[in-house]
C-alpha cells in the first residue's frame, strides 16, 4: 500500500541520506540555513546544469554572467532596495518574537502564535530585508555594503559591458546563478525559505511592442522547465498578481506556484518590469542598424534553485510496504547508476565490477559503489536516493561478460553485455 509523502519524511530522507543537513549542526544549527551534502550537491548541480544549457548554451538569443554578491551600494539605492525592499513587522508585546503582517491567517487581534499571550502587538514597522555588512575596518556609514537579495541587479549594471562585448542585439538575454540573501522574517517550510540561497535569473531585454509576446514565451518556458526537471504539472500553477500586490512598474507578474500539500506556494517569478530598472541606472541601447536609441522593456523569468529542488523531491517520493523510491529524472538524479560485485570476497568478481565501475566514470556517468550487504539491499539504498540503474557482477559475467542491469522504478532486470553497457545507460539518463 502506498504511503503518503510528508514534509518530515523529505527532511528525514534528505539528512539520512545526505542531501540537505542543517547548517552548523554540531553547534545547534542555524535557523533557516541549510547545507547540501555529498547527495544534494549532486542534484544542485544537475539542475543548475541542464537550467544552463537550456536557457543559456541552447539558446542564440542568450548569454550568461558570473557578477559578484557584494556590489557598490549605490546599486541598491538606485534600484529601490534600500527604500522598499522591506516586509512590515509587528512585534509582541510579551516575548518580542516579530511577525510578519502580510502573512496568511496572521492576525493582530489574536493571541502571539510563539508565547501564545493577549497582551497584544506593536505598531507595524517596515523591516528592510537586506542584509548589512562593512568594508575594511571602520564602521562608518560610507563603508557599508549589502550582500546582494538577488542576482537581477547585476545583470542590469552589466548591461552596457555585455552589449559591447557580446555583439547582442534586441531581444536577448541575460541568464545569471547565484546567491542571494534575504533577512526573512517568516520561518519554517524546510528549504522553502532560506536566508541565503540560490536564483537562476532570466533579464530578457526588449521593444516595448513586443512585451506581451516575450511575457507568453517565458511563461511557457517556465513551465516546460519545472515539468523537465520532474515537477508533475498537476501540482502547478500561474497565479496572477493583482494591482495592489504588482510593482508600480510592473504591468504583468504572474507566480508559479507549487501544491505543498495544499498548500499554494510561490516558485518561481515572472514580471513585466517595463524600463523601469535600465532607466534607474541611466542606460540605454542604441540600435546598431537605424542608429534608434532608447530604454529597453525587461521580462524578468525567476528560478529559485532550492524552491526547485523542494517539489522535485515531494513528487519523487513513493513508499510503499516494501520499500522508499525516490523518482528522479535520470538528469537529476545524484548517481545515474551502482555496481555491485555480488560477493566480496571473491577477487575476479571485485575487480571485474571495478572496472566496469571506472568503464562508467570514465564514460562520464557518475556511478556508485557498494560492495556491503546482500544484493536486496543494496537495491533498497539506492532506489531511496534516485539511482536509476543497479548493475550487479556475478559469477556468471566470467563466463559470458554480461551484467545484470536493475530499473529503479519497473525493478525488471536485464542482462546486458558489458561492452554493450556504456551505451545503454547513456541512452536512458537523458
Ligand atoms: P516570497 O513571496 O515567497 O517571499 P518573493 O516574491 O519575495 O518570494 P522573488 O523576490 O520573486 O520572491 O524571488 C524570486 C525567486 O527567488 C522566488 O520565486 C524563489 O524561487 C526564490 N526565493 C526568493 N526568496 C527565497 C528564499 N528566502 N529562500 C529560497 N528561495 C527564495
Amino acid at each position: 500500500m502506498n504511503s503518503p509523502v510528508t514534509l518530515e519524511k523529505i527532511t528525514a530522507l534528505a539528512k539520512r541520506r545526505g542531501f540537505i543537513f542543517p547548517s552548523s549542526e554540531i553547534y545547534g544549527g542555524l535557523a533557516n540555513v541549510y547545507d547540501f551534502g555529498p547527495l544534494g550537491v549532486e542534484l544542485k548541480n544537475n539542475i543548475k546544469r541542464l537550467w544552463w544549457q537550456r536557457f543559456v548554451h541552447q539558446r542564440e538569443d542568450m548569454v550568461g554572467l558570473d557578477a559578484s554578491i557584494l556590489m557598490n551600494p549605490k546599486v541598491w539605492e538606485a534600484s529601490g532596495h534600500v527604500s522598499n525592499f522591506s516586509d512590515p513587522l509587528v512585534e509582541c508585546k510579551h516575548c518580542h518574537t516579530r511577525f510578519r503582517l502580510d502573512t496568511n491567517g496572521f492576525d493582530v487581534s489574536g493571541p502571539c502564535p510563539e508565547c501564545k499571550e493577549t497582551k497584544g502587538f506593536s505598531e507595524a514597522k517596515q523591516f528592510n530585508l537586506m542584509f548589512k555588512t562593512q568594508i575594511g575596518a571602520t564602521a562608518d556609514g560610507s563603508s557599508d555594503v549589502y550582500l546582494r537579495p538577488e542576482t537581477a541587479q547585476a545583470i542590469f549594471v552589466n548591461f552596457k559591458n555585455i552589449i559591447d562585448t557580446s555583439r547582442k542585439q534586441i531581444p536577448f538575454g541575460v541568464a545569471q546563478i547565484g546567491k542571494a540573501f534575504r533577512n526573512e522574517i517568516t520561518t519554517g517550510y524546510f528549504i522553502f525559505r532560506m536566508l541565503e540561497f540560490e536564483q537562476m535569473e532570466i533579464e530578457y531585454f526588449i521593444k516595448e511592442v513586443d512585451w506581451e509576446k516575450t511575457f507568453n514565451h517565458w511563461q511557457e518556458e517556465i513551465m516546460k522547465w519545472a515539468t523537465s526537471v520532474g515537477i508533475s504539472e498537476a501540482n502547478l500553477k500561474f497565479r496572477e498578481h493583482d494591482d495592489k500586490e504588482r510593482s508600480h512598474y510592473s504591468k504583468k507578474t504572474v507566480d508559479l506556484e507549487y501544491n505543498f500539500m495544499g498548500d499554494f506556494k510561490e516558485i518561481y517569478g515572472l514580471a513585466y518590469r517595463g524600463n523601469y530598472d535600465l532607466t534607474q541606472h541611466k542606460l540605454s541601447y542604441t540600435d546598431p542598424v537605424s542608429g534608434e536609441q532608447f530604454v529597453p522593456h525587461v521580462i524578468e523569468p525567476s528560478f529559485g534553485v532550492e524552491r526547485t529542488i523542494l517539489p522535485i523531491l515531494l513528487d519523487a517520493y513513493h513508499e510503499d510496504d516494501k520499500r522508499v523510491v525516490l523518482q528522479l529524472k535520470p538528469s537529476i538524479a545524484p548517481y545515474k547508476a551502482a555496481v555491485f560485485p555480488l560477493v566480496q570476497n571473491k577477487e575476479e568478481i571485485v575487480s571485474r565490477a571495478k572496472t566496469v565501475h571506472q568503464n562508467l566514470i570514465n564514460a562520464g556517468i557518475y556511478t556508485a559503489w557498494d560492495a556491503r550487504g546482500n544484493i536486496g539491499k543494496r537495491y533498497l539504498s539506492q532506489d531511496e536516493i534516485g539511482t536509476p540503474f543497479c548493475i550487479t557482477i556475478d559469477y556468471d559475467t566470467l563466463n559470458d561478460s554480461a551484467v545484470t542491469v536493475r530499473d529503479r522504478d519497473t525493478m525488471k532486470q536485464e542482462r546486458i553485455k558489458e561492452s554493450e553497457l556504456n551505451e545503454y545507460i547513456n541512452s536512458r539518463i537523458g
